[in-house]
C-alpha cells in the first residue's frame, strides 16, 4: 500500500527508523521515541500526523523567512519547470532565471558584491568560497596566501569544506577534519567565555586574536577570515559593539578578504537585508543560501566584489555544481524575492515583529532559568543556568538542560532550539504580534516544566 499522510503515524514512524538516515540525530534516540512526522504547514504553524498544530519558532531551520505555504512560490516553480526544468550554466550557456537572479542579488547586495556564483546549499557556497580566494591570491601570484581563518564554535556547514570551515569540535572529530590551512581564533562569546572583562573590553580581546593569528602565520600567508555577522548555529552569540569594527580594521590593515557567512543573518533576519548590514561591516564575498528562496527550494550562492570576480574571471575558475544556477530554484528565489519586497517584510521585521519580540525576550531574562536574554532582529538566545547572577553552568552534563527544555518545549508545540544549556529561536520574518504572544506563553510553560 502505499505510503503516505493517512498511514497511523506509528507505521509510518517505523518505516522512518528502518530507512531513513535523519542529520546530526542520535539514531537510538530516535528509534526508541520515533520522530515527528510533519504532514503540512502555513504561515508559522506546522501541523503533525496526529493533527497537532506546532508553532515554528526556527522556520524550519532558520529558512522559511516568508513562511510556510506561499502558492506563488510553488506556481513560480511550476512555470519554470514546464518551459525549462534544467539547463547547465557550464561551458557558455546561460538561462533567464539564473541572468535575473544574479542580476537582482547584485542590487541588493551592498557595495560592489555584483557578482554571484551560484550554488545548491550553504555548504557547497562555502566550498566555492575555499577554493575561489585560493585560486584568487595564487591568480595575483601568492600561492602561498591560503590560509583562512575562522573560528572555533563557527558553522559553515557540513561538507569537508564547510565543516573544516566551522569549529565545531564534535564535528571535526568524525570524519578526519579539518582539511588543511584552516586556522582557528575564539569566538566573541561573553556570556560563557568574557570572565571579568566588560563586554567591550572582550570584544576586542577576541578580534584583536585575528591579529595575533595573522602575525603568527605571516600576512604572507593568510588568504581570508570568514564568520558569520551573528553566530547562528552555535547559539546565536551577538558579538559586543566593539567586535565587528575591529575586524574590519585588522582584514582591511592585513589585506585579507573579509568572508561573511549570510547563510543565517541573510534576507531580512536581523531587520536588513543582510547582516553585514546591521554590524556594519564590508565583506568582500558573502556568503548566502537558506533565506534566498525562503526553504522551497534547495539554492544557495557566493556574492562576489568586483575586484575579486575580475581576477576569477580573467582565467578559467575549475569549478562548478551540475546544479549552480538551477533554473526551478533560481525562479522559486526570485519569487520569494519579489514577496520579501513587495509585501515590506523586512520592515515588518524592524518595526512591528523584532520590537514586540525584544519586549517580550526581556520579560523573559527575570525567569529564574534564564541568566541572559539576548535578541537581534528575529533571532534570539536564552542562556540557562543554575545562578542567574553568576552566569554559572549547570553541574549536569552540558546540554543536558537545555535538550530537557527543548522536549518540553517539543510537547508544548513549540519548536525551539537548543545549543548545550541555550535556548534559540528564528521563527518566519512575516510572524505577527498575536503569534508572538503564543510562543511567550509556550516558552514560559516549557522553562517553568523544566528540571
Ligand atoms: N553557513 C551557516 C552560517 C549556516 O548556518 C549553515 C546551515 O545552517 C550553512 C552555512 C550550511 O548551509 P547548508 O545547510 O545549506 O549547506
Amino acid at each position: 500500500k502505499p505510503i503516505s499522510n493517512h498511514m497511523p503515524t506509528a507505521e509510518l514512524q517505523a518505516l522512518d527508523a528502518a530507512h531513513h538516515m535523519h542529520p546530526f540525530t542520535a539514531g537510538a534516540e530516535l528509534g526508541a521515541k520515533g520522530a515527528r512526522v510533519i504532514t503540512q504547514a502555513s504561515g508559522v504553524t506546522l501541523t503533525d500526523s496526529e493533527g497537532n498544530r506546532i508553532l515554528d519558532a526556527m522556520a524550519g531551520l532558520w529558512c522559511v523567512n516568508i513562511g510556510y505555504g506561499r502558492e506563488e512560490l510553488a506556481e513560480a516553480a511550476s512555470r519554470q519547470m514546464k518551459q525549462l526544468p534544467y539547463y547547465n550554466t557550464f561551458f557558455q550557456t546561460t538561462h533567464v532565471p539564473a541572468i535575473a537572479l544574479a542580476a537582482r542579488l547584485a542590487e541588493l547586495a551592498p557595495g560592489d558584491l555584483n557578482h554571484v556564483f551560484f550554488a545548491g546549499s550553504g555548504s557547497e557556497a562555502n566550498d566555492t568560497n575555499i577554493r575561489l580566494v585560493r585560486h584568487y591570491w595564487a591568480a595575483k601570484g601568492k600561492p602561498e596566501k591560503k590560509v583562512i581563518i575562522s573560528r572555533w564554535n563557527a558553522y559553515h556547514g557540513s561538507t569537508m569544506g564547510g565543516a573544516s570551515l566551522g569549529g565545531m569540535k564534535g564535528m571535526h572529530a568524525q570524519g578526519g577534519l579539518p582539511i588543511p590551512d584552516i586556522a582557528y581564533i575564539d569566538q566573541p562569546h561573553w556570556y560563557a567565555e568574557g570572565g571579568d572583562m566588560s563586554p567591550e573590553e572582550f570584544g576586542l580581546e577576541r578580534a584583536r586574536q585575528l591579529e595575533a593569528k595573522i602575525a603568527e602565520l605571516g600576512e604572507d600567508k593568510v588568504a581570508a577570515f570568514i564568520a558569520e555577522p551573528v553566530q547562528g548555529a552555535g547559539g546565536v552569540i551577538i558579538p559586543p559593539e566593539t567586535y565587528w569594527p575591529e575586524i574590519q580594521r585588522i582584514c582591511d590593515a592585513h589585506d585579507i578578504l573579509l568572508i561573511a557567512d549570510e547563510v543565517i543573518c541573510g534576507f531580512g533576519r536581523t531587520g536588513n537585508w543582510f547582516g553585514s548590514q546591521t554590524m556594519n561591516i564590508r565583506p568582500h564575498i558573502m556568503t548566502i543560501a537558506k533565506g534566498l528562496s525562503s526553504g522551497y527550494a534547495p539554492i544557495g550562492g557566493s556574492l562576489v566584489c568586483d575586484e575579486v570576480a575580475e581576477v576569477i574571471a580573467a582565467g578559467e575558475f575549475a569549478h562548478g555544481y551540475t546544479y549552480s544556477g538551477h533554473p526551478v530554484c533560481a525562479a522559486v528565489a526570485l519569487e520569494n524575492l519579489r514577496i520579501i519586497e513587495e509585501e515590506k517584510i523586512i520592515e515588518h521585521v524592524r518595526e512591528v515583529a523584532a520590537p514586540y519580540m525584544a519586549e517580550k525576550w526581556a520579560a523573559l531574562a527575570d525567569h529564574p532559568l534564564v541568566g541572559e536574554a539576548r535578541i537581534v532582529g528575529l533571532m534570539g538566545s536564552l542562556a540557562l543556568t543554575p545562578d542567574k547572577g553568576a552566569r554559572a553552568k549547570f553541574a549536569s552534563e552540558a546540554g543536558t538542560v537545555g535538550l530537557h527544555c527543548r522536549d518540553r518545549c517539543f510537547a508544548n508545540n513549540l519548536i525551539m532550539r537548543h545549543v548545550g544549556d541555550r535556548m534559540i529561536i528564528a521563527p518566519p520574518l512575516v510572524i505577527q504580534p498575536a503569534d508572538i504572544d503564543i510562543l511567550f506563553e509556550r516558552a514560559v510553560k516549557s522553562l517553568d516544566e523544566t528540571f
